[in-house]
């Protein structure tokens, strides 16, 4: 047996068949390549669900990293140390807010911005007890924590998990009506992705986003943006949201967050809303830890010049062009996205998502499939020109075979 199928085999008899991988066991990582552990080169063109955006072994991540495991890696937040009041302070300052909230994975942020909009309710806004309710989006994908889960409306994310927590309220994605007619005196918040990255790639209708912000504004809501798959460069802005000059009330971030190193998540928010927390109500014991708040600290350092941004917006143009070129052609149905992130729907006779993704694996491209036909493209920000329209020729091909 390879030393791929053989790797294959011993995780499918021991590891839980939540995931389906594409058959490719990768051994090491440089910029936007892979390479296997049969020495084959792939390169990445979904770069860790955006976990990845500044690409695989960043020098100043690693470095980062690995100047902090020398120092300092936990000391639980019963102490302070020295990296978590810059990383929090420069955190809020990049995203024009005061005060930040930091965890690990995205799932913990998203239920760190229930529990906050929750708290603001009960403390601030005067809701009765026990009566708050988040109003969020059909084909929401925010993590999978059982009461995350409670609001999905996928099939495969929620079947046999309940009973399921209440206090939600799930609206078509885009419509102003069904917001506005959701929206109520006891609602907390209206939390959404800026653009559904799971469900697609679906950027909403212009002016949903303002909307929002306008809506959420007058009725004393809270505006809760999560951003873990959207933000951070890979629209081609810090945050998505700024394609539609909205600034909400909450950003939730995760995934680049950690550059691909380590898991680094966070609420921010305005110090009226994150200041509801007392000690002991909320916490993690990995939270903000300093190996995190190092990495992040790079992280922010490395978006501050804006130089990413402007590389996923000029590269992000030159794939959208040339995707666009590809609708009507047979192949392909619709294109959607921004920036360096595309979802193509491929016509369902030209193969699933999961075919297109094989053949596309068989000739060195990484990409993963949605929901049937859809297989989406978000590379690390970092790939050059030349290495992108190596993959879209690839692609091509395959949809031409
Ligand atoms: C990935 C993702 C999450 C969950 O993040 P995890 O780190 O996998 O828990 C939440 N929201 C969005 C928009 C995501 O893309």
């Amino acid at each position: 047996m390879s030393n791929t199928a053989a790797a294959i085999a011993t995780a499918e008899t021991h590891s839980a068949h939540n995931y389906h991988p594409l058959p490719v066991v990768v051994a090491s990582a440089d910029g936007a390549w892979m390479t296997d552990v049969e020495g084959r080169r792939y390169l990445d063109m979904l770069a860790g669900y955006s976990a990845l955006n500044f690409g695989h072994g960043n020098r100043r991540l690693i470095d980062a990293a690995k100047a902090q495991l020398e120092r300092v890696t936990l000391t639980s937040r019963a102490f302070h140390h020295d990296r978590f009041a810059d990383f929090c302070t420069q955190l809020a300052e990049l995203c024009g807010m005061e005060m930040v909230l930091p965890m690990n994975t995205g799932a913990e942020a998203v239920e760190t911005a229930v529990k906050t909009a929750r708290k603001w309710g009960y403390k601030i806004k005067g809701v009765p007890d026990g009566q708050a309710k988040i109003v969020v989006a059909a084909d929401n994908f925010h993590g999978r924590t059982t009461t995350i889960v409670s609001f999905s409306t996928d099939p495969e994310a929620r079947a046999d998990f309940g009973p399921y927590t209440p206090g939600f309220q799930v609206v078509p994605y885009g419509d102003v009506d069904a917001l506005d007619a959701a929206v109520d005196e006891n609602t907390v918040a209206v939390l959404l992705e800026p653009i559904q990255g799971e469900a697609g790639v679906l950027v909403p209708p212009p002016g949903y986003l303002s909307f929002v912000r306008e809506l959420t504004r007058v009725r004393n809501v809270l505006f809760i943006a999560d951003e873990i798959q959207s933000g951070l460069g890979r629209t081609g802005k810090t945050f998505a949201c700024e394609h539609e000059d909205v600034v909400p009330d909450m950003y939730v971030l995760g995934k680049a967050l950690g550059g691909g190193v380590v898991p680094v998540s966070a609420v921010v928010s305005s110090a009226e809303v994150l200041g509801v927390f007392r000690p002991g109500e909320h916490g993690s014991t990995f939270g903000g830890n300093p190996l995190a708040c190092a990495v992040a600290l790079e992280v922010i350092a490395m978006l501050r010049s804006g130089e990413y941004q402007q590389r996923a917006t000029e590269l992000g143009d030159h794939l959208h062009h040339e995707l666009g070129l590809l609708v009507g052609g047979g192949a392909v149905e619709a294109v959607r996205g921004r920036g360096l992130w595309a979802g193509i729907d491929i016509t369902p006779s030209r193969g699933t998502g999961r075919q297109i993704s094989e053949r596309l694996m068989d000739r060195g491209v990484l990409v993963k499939d949605t929901h049937g036909s859809t297989i989406r493209i978000a590379p690390p920000l970092v790939i050059s020109k030349e290495d992108l329209d190596w993959g879209l020729d690839q692609l091509r091909d395959v949809l031409a075979d």
